[in-house]
């Protein structure tokens, strides 16, 4: 979790800056990223990046973004674990699901926050529906027995 924070740092937004990392089950590291441009920068024609309309449009989330640099390595995450600085939205969840991660280490859902309850109502009603392995905060949580 000290890795996603150090990554997160590099984050070029301003209001919420957040790291992913995957390691392996024999803990290397296999990709990490913040919440970040898919280009080393943001085209002058769309102007301000922290503005709300340029952030929702050209950032990548970290989760995301980190799963796309294992793709570009060829490496396959089943069995991966994944840890976040911030719960992850449904898009990002949908991602860490169908990507194979078996473990997710996040803060808990902030269910009344105001621009993310609701994405995290849904996201981790998607985890109990997976076999994803959550661990909130250290708390071991099986949403999941199948597996
Ligand atoms: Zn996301």
């Amino acid at each position: 979790m000290k890795l996603a924070f150090e990554v997160s740092r590099s984050s070029p937004i301003i209001s919420r800056k957040v790291g992913a990392v995957i390691v392996a089950q024999d803990d290397s590291v296999i990709a990490s990223s913040a919440n970040s441009l898919p280009f080393p920068s943001l085209p002058t024609e769309v102007g301000e990046l922290n503005g709300d309309t340029a952030k929702a449009y050209w950032i990548e989330h970290a989760e995301r973004a980190a799963i796309f640099e294992a793709a570009r390595k060829g490496v396959p995450l089943a069995g991966t674990r994944m840890y976040t600085t911030f719960f992850p939205c449904t898009s990002c969840m949908r991602a860490i699901i169908q990507s194979g991660i078996a473990e997710l280490i996040c803060p808990p859902p902030e269910f009344n926050h105001e621009k993310w309850g609701q994405e995290f109502y849904h996201a981790e009603l998607m985890l109990r529906w997976s076999s994803v392995i959550l661990r909130v905060e250290g708390v071991d949580q099986r949403y999941h027995s199948s597996t």
